[in-house]
C-alpha cells in the first residue's frame, strides 16, 4: 500500500510537472521598460531581459527545450547573442538552458553554491533515482559568494545572495534607476513560498531574504516574481507577513510539544488558504517544512 501511495504520488508530481505542454509552450514578452522586459512561459520561471548598447543580459533561462523559442523572442526586441546569462537559483526551471545558450556564446554568472549544485544534480535524488550531474558546459563560469554590481545598458544592477532562502544559492537582483526588483523564486505573488529544505532552503532564511527585499524597495517598485504576474511591495509583504505568522504560531506549537499531526489539525493556514493555497505550496506542505526546521532547532 505504501509502495502504491509513493508511486501514485509520484505520478502526481510527474502529471503537474508536466503541464502545461512544453512542446506547445509560446513564450511571451512583456515590456516593463524600453530596455527592460520579462520573458514570460506559464510552465516556468520568469526570465528577465536587459537589453541595450552593452549587449543582452538574460536573467533566468528555464527548460532546454525552450531556449530556441526564447531566443527569438530576445532577437524580437534586441538583436544579438545573450552576452551575460545570470542564474537567480539552480532549479532547471531557472537553469536548464544554461548549456544552450553557453553554445551560443553567453557567459553564465551565479552564486557558487548553483555551481556547487549543478555538479551532483540534487533533484534526482528525490526520485531515488542516482544523482546525475548536470553537464560541465551548462554550469555558471563566474561564481560569488556575496554578490557584485553590474553597470550595463544604463543600470546599476545590484546582485545580492540572501542565505538559505528558497535554496541556499539564491541571488536576487535590483536594477537602481528603473526601480525593478527579480526575485527569482524567494517570492511568487499570490503563494505560498516553496521553501526547497532539500537544497539548502529555509524558513528563516526566507523571510530574512523578505526582510533584505522590502528594506530596499519601495511602493512605485516592479517586482518580477520567480513565477507569475508581475507584482508590487504590498503584494510581497502580505506573503512575508503571512509566512512570519505562520512561523512564529508553529514555533509556539513546538515549543508546546504539540505533535506534527496535533499542529496540522489546528489549521493554522485556514485564514491564507484562499489567497496563497492555490498554487504548488498548500498550506499543510508549508507547516510541515516549518515544523521540520522549527522542531531541528530545539
Ligand atoms: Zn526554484
Amino acid at each position: 500500500m505504501k509502495k502504491t501511495l509513493f508511486l501514485l504520488t509520484i505520478l502526481l508530481s510527474f502529471r503537474v510537472m508536466a503541464q502545461p505542454n512544453i512542446e506547445t509552450a509560446s513564450i511571451s514578452t512583456i515590456k516593463i521598460k524600453n530596455h527592460i522586459h520579462l520573458l514570460q512561459w506559464t510552465g516556468a520561471g520568469n526570465m528577465m531581459l536587459l537589453s541595450g548598447k552593452d549587449g543582452n543580459i538574460l536573467i533566468d533561462d528555464q527548460f532546454a527545450p525552450l531556449s530556441e523559442k526564447i531566443n527569438t523572442a530576445i532577437q524580437a526586441v534586441n538583436k544579438g547573442p545573450v552576452k551575460f546569462l545570470f542564474n537567480t537559483h539552480y532549479h532547471g526551471d531557472h537553469s536548464g538552458g544554461n548549456e544552450n545558450f553557453a553554445k551560443m556564446g553567453a557567459t553564465i554568472f551565479a552564486h557558487e553554491n548553483v555551481r556547487a549544485r549543478m555538479a551532483v544534480d540534487t533533484t534526482k535524488i528525490r526520485f531515488r533515482q542516482k544523482p546525475k550531474p548536470t553537464p560541465e558546459s551548462a554550469w555558471p563560469v563566474i561564481t560569488y559568494k556575496e554578490g557584485m554590481t553590474l553597470h550595463l545598458n544604463g543600470e546599476d544592477v545590484l546582485l545580492f545572495h540572501v542565505d538559505n532562502a528558497h535554496t541556499d544559492g539564491d541571488v536576487l537582483f535590483y536594477l537602481v534607476q528603473s526601480n525593478v526588483l527579480h526575485t527569482g523564486d524567494c517570492f511568487m505573488k499570490d503563494r505560498f513560498p516553496f521553501i526547497d529544505n532539500n537544497s539548502g532552503g529555509s524558513v528563516d532564511g526566507w523571510l530574512n531574504a523578505a526582510a533584505r527585499a522590502l528594506t530596499l524597495i519601495d511602493d512605485e517598485t516592479v517586482i518580477i516574481p520567480g513565477h507569475g504576474d508581475l507584482a508590487t511591495k504590498k503584494d510581497y509583504r502580505t506573503v512575508r507577513d503571512a509566512v512570519m505568522a505562520l512561523r512564529d504560531a508553529v514555533r509556539k506549537e513546538v515549543k508546546a510539544n504539540t505533535s506534527l499531526d496535533g499542529i496540522i489539525a489546528k489549521n493554522l493556514t485556514k485564514e491564507y488558504d484562499t489567497t496563497f493555497g492555490s498554487g504548488f505550496i498548500k498550506g499543510e506542505a508549508l507547516i510541515r517544512t516549518i515544523y521540520i526546521e522549527q522542531v531541528n532547532k530545539r
